[in-house]
């Protein structure tokens, strides 16, 4: 997997995000995964070997959750 590096966080999501609601960068989210508390600009996107690309948890490559794993914070 090789990161990759998004210059317009917001223009990604708005483009690639799995779900239909798209959160906004200063949206609080949880890791299902890591339970690392983080903002949604802090989200990473790797590459895997076929060229798709993937919104990842901040903690990635050592947590393997993406944005199905994060979990709203009231
Ligand atoms: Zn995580």
């Amino acid at each position: 997997m090789e990161e990759v590096i998004i210059k317009d966080k917001q223009k990604y999501l708005n483009e690639h995000y799995p779900f239909a609601h798209i959160p906004k960068l200063t949206d609080i989210k949880s890791c299902n995964i890591c339970d690392r508390v983080f903002a949604v600009s802090e989200y990473k996107v790797f590459k895997d070997i076929v060229g798709d690309e993937t919104i990842c948890c901040p903690g990635a490559p050592d947590c393997y959750g993406t944005a199905i794993d994060w979990i709203v914070l009231e």
